[in-house]
Parts: C-alpha cells; structure tokens; sequence
C-alpha cells in the first residue's frame, strides 16, 4: 500500500511522507525490511518478474529493496528528477554514476577541485581507457575549450571541497549539453535543500547521503538521481551487479534524515552566515572563505543557485600549519574529524587530512594550504560556535 501521491507538494511536506509504503499492518513510521530476497507464490511468477519487475515487485536486495525504494522516491521527489538509486556510500553513488555511462575510448571533462576519492574514481576511469580532461571549474573558457564533439560526460562538485568554489551550473551544462556530453553533478555541499541542479541543467544528481541527509554522522550512504531511462536502464543494471547496494537499515536511517534535513539545514546555513560575519576581519585571520559572504568570489551566483552561503566555512589562518594546528587543539565545542553536514559542528585541516595525498603543487593550484580550515557548521547555538572559535582563533 502506497501513500496517496503527495506531488506537487511543498518540499518539507514531500520530505515528510511523498513514497512511503505500507505493509499489510498499516505500521505508522516506514518498515525496515531486513530481507535478502522476496518469496514468489508459482514460478510463473518467479519468472515473470525475472523479465519485467514491478515497482512494487522486489526480487533480491542488491537489486531493490522497499525500505530503500521508499528512500529513492522520497529523493527523487525532492531533488525533482523522475527516479533514483540509492547505493552503499556517496562514493558506491559517484563510481556508479560515472563507470555506468562510460566505455574505453570516451572522453570525460571533470573539474579539478575535486573531492579524493572522485579524483581516485576519475583516475580509475583514465586506466580504463577513458580520456579524462581536468579543467578549472570556474573558468568557463577552459570548459569550453576542453569539451568536444562526442564527449560523453561532465563531472563536477556544484560548491567545491574545501575551498567552496560556486560552478556556474547552467552555463556549464549548456556547454555540455551543446557537446552531447551528459551532466553530471556532485552536489553535496549545497545540499538537496538549495539545490536546484534539475532546473539548471544537471542531468543526474549524485548525493553522499552520509552527510546532509543522515544529518547525524551515524550511516555511509549515496543516491543517484536522474530520469527514469538512465536510472533504470544505466546506473541500475551496473550497480545491481556490482555490488554497491544500501542496506534497508540505512534506507531507513537516511528516511527519517530526510524529514529534518529542512530545518536541520535552514539552521545550520543561518548559523553559517552569523559565524563567517562574526569572524570576518578577526586578527588571526586571513580570509573567511563563506559563499553567503559579499566578498566571495562567486558570491552572486551562489545568491541564484542555491539562495544561501551553504553549512561550510573555510578559514584561512595568518601563520600557516602551525597556527591552523593550535587553533584545532584550542577547541572545545568545535569537534576535529572530517564528516560534514552532522548535527556536531566538525573542522577539518584539509593539507594534512583529506587532501594529505596531493602533491603539494597541487594542494597550492586548489588553494588548499597549510593554514586553512574547514568548518562544517552544526546545530549548536551560533554563539557558542563563535566563542569556541574565537577563543581557538586567539580572541
Ligand atoms: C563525502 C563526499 C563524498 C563521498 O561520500 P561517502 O558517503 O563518504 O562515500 C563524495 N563527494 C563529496 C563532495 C563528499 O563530501
């Protein structure tokens, strides 16, 4: 039994109840279902559904589960895509995305500022005979020289890591879409709640679930949002077979993330803003690196892409690693990890942690160096934010 279809609704709505299915019990909160497999009443039927599976049909959980089809609808819904897929980690979501498309001798055109883990998967590609053009993402001469006839596909971070460069969504993709080539979007820092990738062009969204989404630093999880066909007939037949399913568990986990992620996200922006005006301009520091701030780079566009500055901060501290490293061991409230988008305020030395492996030249062309932090903001009070830090800071 399906809920009566809540579009269109508004997203906070959506988030709340759009897929939810209920069993024969009528049970009030989505059911976990722990199963591998589904039983079939004849073999008629077992192998009826072997060649075409309903949507409320379930053969085997690494194909599809209802617990995380209620997650990929409810999603998809949000992100306003017709399907999604959810997977593993953010990382089972962004390999699948990009090996599902791709074949040896096609080119690809990724941003450089990339998260590790996406420049290992770009690399990975690269090795598969895949021709991988890196480009300054906020350059559009430089995409539009790198894209060709034929390229198969763009692949970026919509707000980068760690340093919060804004891409111009819709020009880059209609670049790429002038190529042929399909857009693909890693669009976790500005959150399902700002984004608006569908409407600008993005043709799949991809989503580390483990952030915004679980909101609570407690599950790895990753979607894939697109059109039914590419869903359907590309992300899912890869990932099915290669292995990268969610558990029901976290489907459920990143459910209940979902019907917070609103009011969570909303608070943690607003705190972001007050905590980036409060220290812009502090002594210790060098720049306040914050979308939502006047004095960014891409400010304007972050204004019409996302409506808001985001969660994370980039601090740029004057004294370089040592400065960066007493500033961490300074704070009390502020916790030292590298997760983002958890209810915990999290800060993050990205030279030294997840961007430890680049070589140091390509740290300096990111912008990424000894003296920056990253701030993911949390739902602690603003003001006590700004007190840690500004005591971490050195007043
Ligand atoms: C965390 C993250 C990922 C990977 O997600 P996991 O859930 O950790 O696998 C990919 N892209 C970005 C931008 C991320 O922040």
């Amino acid at each position: 039994m399906t809920d009566k279809p809540q579009k269109p609704a508004h997203p906070r709505t959506m988030a709340v109840h759009h897929g939810t299915r209920r069993s024969q019990y009528g049970e009030m909160a989505e059911a976990i279902f722990l199963t591998q497999g589904f039983v079939y009443d004849t073999a008629e039927q077992a192998e009826a559904r072997f060649i075409e599976t309903g949507p409320d049909e379930f053969i085997y959980a690494r194909y599809g589960n209802p617990t995380s089809r209620m997650f990929e609808d409810r999603i998809a819904a949000l992100e306003g895509t017709e399907d999604a897929f959810a997977t593993a980690s953010g990382m089972a979501a962004v390999n699948g995305a990009l090996f599902s498309l791709c074949a040896p001798g096609d080119h690809v055109v990724a941003a450089r500022a990339l998260f590790g883990s996406c420049l290992f998967v770009l690399d990975l590609l690269a090795k598969f005979g895949v021709e991988v053009s890196y480009v300054d993402g906020t350059d559009l001469d430089q995409w539009r020289t790198a894209l060709r006839p034929g390229t198969r596909a763009v692949f970026f971070e919509s707000v980068s890591n760690p340093t919060l460069e804004v891409i111009d969504m819709k020009a880059v993709a209609d670049l790429a879409h002038a190529a042929g080539a399909v857009v693909v979007v890693d669009n976790v820092f500005a959150t399902p709640v700002f984004s608006r990738a569908v409407e600008l062009g993005a043709d799949v969204v991809v989503y580390s679930a483990t952030k915004h989404i679980d909101g609570g630093g407690r599950a790895l999880a990753g979607v894939i949002c697109g059109t039914r066909d590419y869903i359907r007939k590309v992300a899912e037949p890869y990932l099915k077979h290669t292995g990268g399913a969610i558990s029901p568990f976290h489907s459920w986990i990143m459910l209940n993330g979902l019907a917070t992620m609103d009011l969570r996200v909303r608070a943690q922006a607003d705190s972001a803003l007050a905590i980036a005006k409060a220290l812009q301009g502090h002594p210790a520091l060098s720049g306040v690196i914050y979308p939502g701030l006047p004095d960014h780079p891409q400010h304007d566009l972050a204004m019409a892409q996302m409506g808001s500055g985001g969660t994370m901060i980039a601090f740029e501290l004057r004294g370089g690693k040592d400065a960066a490293f007493a500033a961490l061991n300074r704070m009390q409230l502020v916790k030292i990890s590298n997760n983002l988008g958890d209810a915990k305020s999290i800060v993050t030395h990205p030279a030294t942690t997840t961007h430890q492996r680049l070589s140091e030249d390509e740290r300096a062309r990111l912008g990424i160096t000894p003296g920056l932090l990253r701030l993911s903001v949390g739902l602690e009070s603003a003001d006590d934010l700004i007190a840690d830090l500004r005591q971490a800071f050195g007043n």
